[in-house]
């Protein structure tokens, strides 16, 4: 099955790089909120890494929860297609929301999902992702806090998968274009 065999490139990002861009980030976000609470809604399943970071270094008031909206099937390219498989059940309306995410690529999901999540009543919404990859961008979205601009490569790893695999992965790495391109 493609993707099985496929080969790694180089660490882009080591778990010590995120932490301390993820440390960064929160002293930001803490000072942005001060005094408020924020629910944090991480996008399942690529985020779950880098949410827990975020969780771990914030120290305003925070609740969490997940929420999954796909624009990608099995395959490493867009749709364009975007849909919500999984929805909490949380009251948001007044609250402070920052969406957790692994990647903007197109920005076609987070564009879908903030149109869908303003209708919650939320007193504010932001975005912070991982990593934002502005090369591919079809929209006019920017998140409100990014942790690494990369170029336009197939990332892999902490959280982000391949066909479901390397989420496992420790560091942020990527897959030879040729490999992504057999699917
Ligand atoms: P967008 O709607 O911005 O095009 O796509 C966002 C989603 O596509 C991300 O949440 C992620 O699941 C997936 N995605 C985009 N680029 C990459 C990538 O380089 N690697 C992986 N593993 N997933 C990606």
């Amino acid at each position: 099955m493609a993707g099985k065999n496929a080969k790694l490139g180089k660490v882009l990002y080591t778990q010590e790089d995120i932490t301390r861009r993820a440390k960064e980030i929160c002293k930001q976000i803490d000072k942005d909120y001060e005094g408020e609470e924020v629910l944090l809604l991480g996008t399942l399943k690529g985020s779950i890494m880098w949410m827990v970071d975020i969780m771990k270094y914030l120290t305003v008031d925070t609740s969490i929860d997940f929420i999954t909206a796909s624009s990608y099937g099995s395959s490493s390219f867009s749709s364009g297609v975007v849909k919500i498989t999984y929805e909490p059940n949380v009251n948001m309306y007044n609250k402070n929301v920052i969406i957790i995410e692994d990647i903007v690529d197109t920005g076609n999901t987070l564009k879908y999902l903030i149109e869908k999540l303003e209708g919650r009543g939320p007193k504010s919404i932001k975005v912070c992702s991982m990593l934002n990859k502005e090369a591919r961008r079809k929209t006019d979205f920017k998140a409100d806090y990014v942790g690494f601009e990369i170029d336009d490569l197939f990332v892999v790893g902490y959280g982000l998968d391949f066909d479901q695999k390397y989420r496992d992965l420790p560091y942020i790495s990527y897959l030879d274009a040729e490999d992504v391109e057999k699917l």
